[in-house]
């Protein structure tokens, strides 16, 4: 590739181009993953489709690597690539909301952050995750768990069209319409397919949710996974709860004698009326008086920002998941033992749960295929400190090889690191990893759109 090339691509684009020589290289190669160091040769800011297309051509073209960045939150660094081009998306931010249709248009390099802002003014939200400062693209299409899910379902149910330019540089729509076996593949299926340049969504009427973590003492937690398994699978859809093993941070609004203490809980999100939420909530109480309650009506964006500030960007992160279809005794008993062991102050464990209004949908019905487990599992290490990478990734592998005996073959493609190969892959699709691989053979023959949970076409 001559300088003559690289000039042309940079005049073409109205976002710019940032080369290794630019001051500002640095900064946009980083992710949010600070145990991600990847070089690319060019960066390609676009500012609006016309630029998406132009970089699509041009690393086509030029036979290069290509990897997309949304909000560059993936664990693995998927944004970004090495030696490659990467079209980065986060000048196309924006959010229009119709108050009358109830319907979110939102730009391919937006963050949930800012959709929660602007749905909020209106009285509506889109589900989407538990941390504000995420990609809209990624989480999207690899499928989208979060406070949500019982109650409005994973973020792809209600996910209405994308736009997108695909391998070839079209610009196509994608919906229950128009080039519906795209739009099947997008939901669930990654970024394998194409560059998404807006998504459209449903929003529901949520404004102030009765929400808030619920916190027993580490020691109890055998007690507490064995009524939670049962409390959650049979609760309203309204009540969504995820489990977690986590540290009480060291500082306000949590009580000084808490501080730094190993504790389990679950954080709940009730999105039913406000006045019935203490009922709804009584028998939750009922069954073990908690150390710490803080759950109380919220409002929906500032518990969606509620955990922001404990996870800045650039910490070291190490994930490892699976999806759960059981909790029996024996996997309750392994998660007590390793979630004591939690090695640093910010790392965690996850149990999401996926049924409610999310388990109504068919497995067949988009690419997520296990509609019919009942958790979404994440055992994360994180830490500021690089020189702790052995340790929280140690923990991580070593808690993982426990339980993944008691967990279904394949995990949530979006709490997967980079490193876990094609089989991997192959079991998180399960019985719809064979339609994938038609579609990605359609749009994208070539296999161009392949740092990702890799969907390779076939012959
Ligand atoms: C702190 C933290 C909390 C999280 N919490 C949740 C959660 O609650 N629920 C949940 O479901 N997930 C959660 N995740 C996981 C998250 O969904 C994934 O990391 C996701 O990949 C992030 O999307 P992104 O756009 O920020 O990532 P990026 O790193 O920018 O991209 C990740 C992948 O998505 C693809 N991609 C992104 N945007 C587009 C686009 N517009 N078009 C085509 N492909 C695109 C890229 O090709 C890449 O493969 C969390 C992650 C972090 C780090």
């Amino acid at each position: 590739m001559t300088d003559s090339t690289v000039a042309t691509l940079k005049a073409s684009l109205r976002g710019g181009l940032i080369t290794p020589s630019d001051p500002g290289y640095d900064d946009a190669r980083k992710v949010y993953n600070g145990m991600i160091d990847r070089r690319p040769r060019l960066i390609a800011r676009c500012a609006n489709v016309a630029d998406v297309i132009t970089a699509v051509n041009f690393g086509r073209e030029n036979k290069m690597l290509v990897s997309i960045r949304g909000g560059g939150h993936n664990a693995g660094g998927l944004g970004i690539c090495d030696d490659g081009l990467v079209i980065d998306l986060s000048p196309m931010k924006y959010v229009r909301v119709d108050p009358k249709k109830k319907t979110v248009l939102v730009g391919g390099g937006t963050l949930w952050g800012d959709v929660d802002h602007a749905t909020h003014h209106f009285g509506l939200a889109v589900p989407s995750g538990i941390i504000s400062t995420t990609g809209v693209g990624g989480l999207t299409l690899g499928g989208g768990v979060g406070h949500l899910t019982r109650s409005c379902g994973l973020t792809i149910d209600n996910l209405l069209a994308v736009e997108m330019v695909l391998a070839n540089g079209k610009f196509v729509t994608a919906s229950a319409k128009e080039n519906s076996d795209l739009f099947w593949a997008v939901r669930g299926g990654g970024g394998n397919f194409g560059v998404v340049t807006s998504f459209l969504f449903k929003a529901h009427p949520i404004h102030t949710n009765y929400a808030g973590p619920m916190l027993w003492h580490i020691e109890d937690s055998i007690e507490v996974l064995k009524w939670y398994r049962k409390f959650i699978t049979k609760a309203p859809r309204e009540i969504n709860g995820f489990f977690a093993y986590l540290f009480v941070p060291p500082g306000p609004p949590f009580p000084e004698h808490l501080h730094l203490k190993k504790m389990c809980g679950v954080v709940w999100c009730y999105t039913g009326p406000l006045k019935k939420a203490e009922k709804a909530f009584k028998p939750i109480r009922a069954f073990k008086t908690p150390a710490l309650d803080m759950v109380g009506p919220i409002p929906h964006p500032v518990m969606q920002g509620m955990f922001d500030g404990l996870f800045p960007p650039g910490l070291q992160w190490y994930w490892k998941a699976d999806f759960v279809r059981e909790l029996s005794d024996d996997a309750v008993a392994l998660h007590y033992e390793h979630g004591k062991r939690m090695p640093t102050m910010l790392s965690t464990m996850h149990l999401y749960p996926i049924d409610g209004a999310a388990g109504r949908v068919k497995n067949a019905a988009t690419a997520w295929a296990y509609r019919d487990a009942k958790w979404a599992e994440v055992i994360v290490g994180v830490d500021p400190d690089p020189a702790n990478k052995e340790k929280i990734t140690t923990w991580a592998r070593d808690y993982w090889d426990a339980l993944h005996p008691h967990s279904a073959p394949g995990a949530y493609v979006n709490f997967m690191m980079d490193t876990e190969g094609e089989d991997r892959v192959k079991a998180s699709y399960g019985k719809n990893y064979a339609k994938l691989v038609k579609v990605k053979k359609r749009y994208d023959p070539t296999n161009f759109f392949r740092v990702n949970q890799n969907i390779r076409p076939g012959k």
